[in-house]
Order: C-alpha cells, then sequence, then structure tokens
C-alpha cells in the first residue's frame, strides 16, 4: 500500500530579516493577508496558519522575510552571539542561519562562513546579498578591514582553519554540519525502501558522517577565544547527536567549556544515554515537524558582553 504521510497540521514560520524590516511592520504586512502572530519563544519568528504558501510573496522575494523553520531558527538564536562578536559558521550554506546570525548581531561586528562546497557556497554568497549584510568573498588569505557587519565567505574546509591563526579572534562558532537529514520529512521516507536495500549503505554512511561531526566539532573546541559553541543537526540518529558530543566531552572539560542548557522551557531533551544529556535539546520529527539537534557549549566563567 502506499504510505500515507500522519496528517497532522503544522504552523508555518517565518523569520523577519530584522537587517531589512522591523517585526511589527511584517506583522502589519502579513496581517492584510493571512492570520499571523509572534512565536512565543524564538524573537522575530512568526507563526501562520498550515499550508500558507509565502515563496511568492514580495516579503520573501525581496529579503525582508525568510521562510524558516521553528527547529531551524532555533539554533541561531540559542548561540546568541552579541552586536560586535567575530563569529563562525563552520558549514553554512545555503546560509539561512548565517544570515540569523547577523540579524541577531543587529549589523554590528564580523561572521565568517565557511562552505566546503563550490556550488553550494554560490548559493550562501546570494542568501547573504539578499539578506542586505555587506559580503566579502575571501580568495586565498583573509584580508583586514574595519567592519561594520560583514559576513565574510570563505570557499574552504574548516578542519583546514588554524584556531591559532587569523580567526584566532572568534567568539563563537556554529556549526551546523552535513547530517543524514533523517529528522527532515524527505529523508523520513526512506523506511519505505525495504530495508536490506538501506542498511549497510546507511550504517556505513552514517559512521563517516559521525566522524566528521566528532572532529569537526574537537575542532571548534580548539579556537583559543572561543565562548560559546552551537552544535546542531537536523538528524534523529543518537549516533550523530548524543553520541558526538559525548565523544568531545573529555576534551571540552579540558578546554573549560561545560554544556548549557539552551531554551530550559522546551521539554523534549537529549536521549539518557550519558550523564548531561538532559542539557542537550531535540526537537520532535512529528509534533514539531522537524527532528532537530542541538547542543550548545560555554566557556566556563565566561563574561563576554555586547559591544565588546
Ligand atoms: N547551516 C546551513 C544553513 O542553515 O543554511 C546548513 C548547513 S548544511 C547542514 C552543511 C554544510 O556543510 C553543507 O553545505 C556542506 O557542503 C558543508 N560542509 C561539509 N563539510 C564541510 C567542511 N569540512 N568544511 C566546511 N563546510 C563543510
Amino acid at each position: 500500500a502506499l504510505y500515507q504521510p500522519p496528517d497532522i497540521t503544522r504552523p508555518c514560520y517565518v523569520r523577519v530579516n530584522t537587517l531589512k524590516l522591523d517585526v511589527d511592520s511584517a506583522l502589519h504586512e502579513l496581517g492584510k493577508q493571512f492570520k499571523v502572530q509572534k512565536d512565543d519563544m524564538i524573537p522575530h519568528l512568526l507563526v501562520l496558519p498550515p499550508h500558507t504558501d509565502l515563496h511568492n510573496h514580495f516579503l520573501v522575494l525581496n529579503g525582508s522575510i525568510f521562510v524558516q523553520g521553528k527547529a531551524s531558527s532555533m539554533v541561531a538564536a540559542v548561540l546568541d552571539p552579541k552586536p560586535g562578536w567575530e563569529v563562525l559558521d563552520a558549514c553554512s550554506a545555503p546560509g539561512n542561519k548565517t544570515v540569523h546570525l547577523a540579524a541577531i548581531m543587529k549589523g554590528k561586528g564580523k561572521i565568517i562562513a565557511c562552505e566546503l562546497n563550490k556550488d553550494r557556497a554560490k548559493r550562501l554568497e546570494d542568501t547573504i546579498r539578499l539578506s542586505g549584510a555587506t559580503i566579502f568573498i575571501l580568495l586565498n588569505t583573509p584580508i583586514s578591514l574595519n567592519w561594520i557587519l560583514d559576513i565574510e565567505v570563505m570557499h574552504g574546509d574548516f578542519l583546514n582553519i588554524d584556531p591559532e591563526g587569523p580567526f584566532s579572534k572568534v567568539s563563537a562558532i556554529l556549526l551546523d554540519p552535513s547530517c543524514s537529514g533523517s529528522g527532515t520529512a524527505s529523508q523520513r521516507l526512506d523506511h519505505l525502501l525495504p530495508s536490506h536495500t538501506t542498511d549497510v549503505v546507511d550504517t556505513e554512511r552514517l559512521n563517516k558522517l559521525a566522524a566528521f561531526q566528532k572532529k569537526a566539532l574537537a575542532h571548534a573546541l580548539s579556537f583559543p577565544a572561543v565562548e560559546r559553541i552551537v552544535y546542531s543537526t537536523c538528524s534523529i540518529n543518537q549516533i550523530e547527536n548524543e553520541d558526538v558530543v559525548n565523544s568531545v566531552l573529555p576534551l571540552a572539560t579540558s578546554n573549560g567549556f561545560q554544556l548549557a542548557t539552551p531554551f530550559p522551557q522546551w521539554q523534549l531533551r537529549g536521549l539518557p544515554v550519558f550523564e548531561g544529556s538532559e542539557h542537550l535539546l531535540r526537537t520532535d520529527p512529528v509534533k514539531d515537524k522537524e527532528g532537530f539537534f542541538i547542543a550548545l557549549f560555554v566557556k566556563k566563567g565566561s563574561v563576554k558582553n555586547s559591544e565588546d
């Protein structure tokens, strides 16, 4: 029989790009056509009725609002970089979270957006242009300029960025690496395939992804001035989530980091597979529409404040 997805209607979410438009103006404009309200948890996120189609809406086309799910919008909000900070978005294309960071930083500071894949780096550049942030494309070596808020796009491998090099001053890192995507709707239909065709490939692929995720998170933890790191995936697999975090805990502890609790009011936390996993945040692939995972590492005794 054909698979019928459960008939669960979920609201639509849009994030107001406050680099271009304020939330009240967005509410006013969208309110002319739709029933719209503010999300009760994420600043600048608006909630619209299920199935609202905004893809051709002029506010989307001109970059004033971004269609972005609630789970995805949590990630940059959890990192919460302050205006004036230098922030590294380690695996950044197509750039939804990069431009969210830029909005949170209110147009002050610097973001380095690193992306390995050349075609995806182009999409990242398009997203940044649409957002209205200033963009600099780094060819080989970083150049020093006087920043207002600029996003430097770096086409390269995050693992090759020297933590002691030109980006040694970054205060925060957002690490949203390649993952299986098993928390997203399209991937969740995988189970329709006969299991013997997927099992071997899946295990091998998951092991490879997890190995990269662990390396990347360990690398992020080695930047000397970093005070906040968010690790996120759109996967529901323990091997890409709790296991990755658990594997770097000794390094995190010795580098002065501890797990913090993003959105303490959120009910669904990490799988109880190690002590401290209650700090982790999961979203439910069915109830919340997308299965995301978020971990927040904070440097102990960190006093970093805004505008410094
Ligand atoms: N944060 C993005 C957003 O919200 O729009 C989505 C990021 S996507 C999950 C992961 C990205 O990491 C992909 O574009 C992939 O090409 C890139 N990537 C994979 N390995 C990388 C590496 N070693 N260095 C930099 N980027 C990498």
